[in-house]
């Protein structure tokens, strides 16, 4: 007899697990704690509760990675798009719904599921008996499965606040400002001596910057996020639980003019190659940047986790000398959310490598937003369903859009400085070809949209591909 799915959570990652584990023939049971028990950004019983925006971003698969995840996720059947199509509301470009009529065709469809059942309640442990489990319990798990979870994990990869430093597309970053090296050189570990973009400042520059980040505007948390109810950054500085080396720059700045140069900014044993002999080659400053995933092509701002306002961070951050048309894959933020250590603590089918018999889904991974929750969750019940039909599920190749980003979770990226992740062409490998043919022979590097346009042609091929070699798990 085919073994049933516990799915906890019905919120946009379970809610999509449930429909493609049910799908493929599978018994489902799906577990709610909400409406007995909420959460404090939930307010209805519904699944699939859109917590806050309305918005499932961009809807152009062409040259959007979110738009792609979008269009991959309809050719898979995806509960989360179907309905998110039906509830649509004019939004431009973007896909925007109704709230309500979206959650409630998401909760309908669910409900009216032979293979599904909903059971309303909190679980706060794993009965033993249960073999095929996927968490998908979200940012706000409940404490007493957070607790589970972080006797599982080891409590150290679980976190309940992100700490966002924001992540530059390496092709974006000026090398005739910025270069290459270690500090002191070192080559350390897997290092050459030459592991980090450093951006150079002068006395001048820095003044600048350090004006503009006390200056800057920020957002404040949420008043459920603190444990003390402190409602301004300065309250927050105190009572906020910030993890070791996770303090916003913009505190840092606030707390001394060189405070900053003492810290991530300090410009010790780091030479800049592009300074004219007989000159002072160390900086007054410097901005580090350490690559972020495997591909080589993200890099963090090293120490610049923030919570400054995204189009204060784009107008600051481009004030250092190198990064003047940075395009960023992610800008920095720090919000409460539970999320695990994937990279470190899942394999590739997204079991947990110390309770294979456990898997997660949605943001819990350490995926950001609705979209990449519900894409996680697609793959997860698929996932969870080959395996109750003893089936071996291949994953999606690296060059589509699901798996760049299951890549990304579970392995791609840096295990030692994981934080959740939107989709972003910066997780796919470069185009095969980084040129183009023009007329009369000649070529020229794909730029802009039309590497852009590379990107989804490839997904959406080998996408195709992989699911006419795996119509099983589809
Ligand atoms: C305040 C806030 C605002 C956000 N705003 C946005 C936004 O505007 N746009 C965006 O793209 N992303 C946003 N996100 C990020 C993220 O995309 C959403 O949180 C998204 O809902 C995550 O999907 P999920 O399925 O992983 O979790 P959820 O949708 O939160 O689903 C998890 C479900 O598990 C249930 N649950 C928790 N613990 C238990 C338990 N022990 N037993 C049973 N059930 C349990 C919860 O009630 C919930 O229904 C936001 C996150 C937060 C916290």
């Amino acid at each position: 007899m085919t073994k049933t799915i516990h799915i906890i959570g019905a919120g946009l990652a379970g809610s999509e697990a449930a429909w493609q584990a049910a799908r493929m023939g599978v018994p489902v049971i799906l577990h709610e704690m909400r409406p007995d028990k909420g959460t404090p950004a939930h307010h209805t019983g519904n699944c699939a509760e859109l917590v806050c925006s309305n918005s499932f971003r961009s809807d152009d698969a062409q040259y959007n990675a979110v738009g792609l995840l979008h269009e991959e996720m309809r050719r898979m059947n995806s509960l989360i798009m179907r309905e998110g199509q039906k509830a649509a509301v004019p939004a431009g470009g973007a896909l925007a719904v109704d709230r309500d009529i979206f959650s409630e065709g998401v909760t309908k469809a669910l409900q009216n599921h032979p293979n599904i059942t909903i059971e309303t309640g909190e679980i706060t442990q794993i009965p033993k008996d249960w073999d095929n489990v996927i968490i998908a319990t979200g940012p706000l798990t409940s404490d007493a499965l957070a607790a589970q979870i972080a006797t599982m994990t080891g409590e150290k990869e679980l976190a309940f606040f992100d700490a966002i430093a924001p992540i530059v597309h390496r092709e974006s970053i000026n090398m005739n400002i910025a270069w290459m090296q270690s500090r002191y050189d070192k080559a350390e570990g897997l290092g050459t001596g030459k592991d980090y973009i450093n951006c150079p400042m002068t006395k001048d520059q820095y003044d600048a910057f350090i004006a503009e980040l006390t200056t800057a505007e920020y957002g404040l948390f949420k008043e459920w996020e603190l444990p003390s109810g402190a409602q301004t950054l300065a309250e927050a500085e105190i009572d906020t639980p910030y993890f070791d080396g996770c303090m916003p720059i913009e505190i840092m700045a606030a707390r001394g003019h060189e405070t900053l140069r003492f810290g991530p900014m300090k410009p010790v044993g780091l030479t800049n190659p592009h300074v004219p002999e007989g000159r002072e080659h160390q900086p007054h400053a410097i901005v580090q940047l350490r690559q972020d995933n495997a591909l080589g092509t993200l890099y963090n701002i090293v120490g610049f986790q923030t919570k400054m306002k995204w189009g204060e961070q784009t107008r600051i951050f481009r004030m250092i000398p190198g990064l003047e048309n940075a395009e960023f894959a992610r800008l920095g933020g720090l919000h409460r959310n539970t999320f695990i250590n994937s990279p470190k603590l899942l394999d590739t089918q997204l079991r947990l490598k110390s309770r294979p018999q456990i898997r997660f889904a949605g943001q819990i991974t350490g995926c950001e937003g609705y979209v990449e929750s519900a894409a996680v969750g697609l793959m997860t019940g698929r996932m969870a369903a080959a395996q109750a039909l003893g089936q071996t599920f291949e994953t999606p190749p690296i060059t589509t859009a699901h798996g760049a980003l299951l890549n990304h979770i579970t392995g791609g990226a840096d295990a030692k400085t994981f934080q959740p992740m939107n989709v972003n062409f910066g997780l796919f490998p470069p185009p095969e070809n980084p040129f183009v043919e023009m007329p009369g022979g000649k070529r020229k590097k794909l730029r802009g949209k039309d590497r852009k346009k590379a990107y989804t042609d490839r997904a959406l091929t080998d996408l195709n591909e992989w699911l006419n070699n795996d119509r099983k798990a589809a």
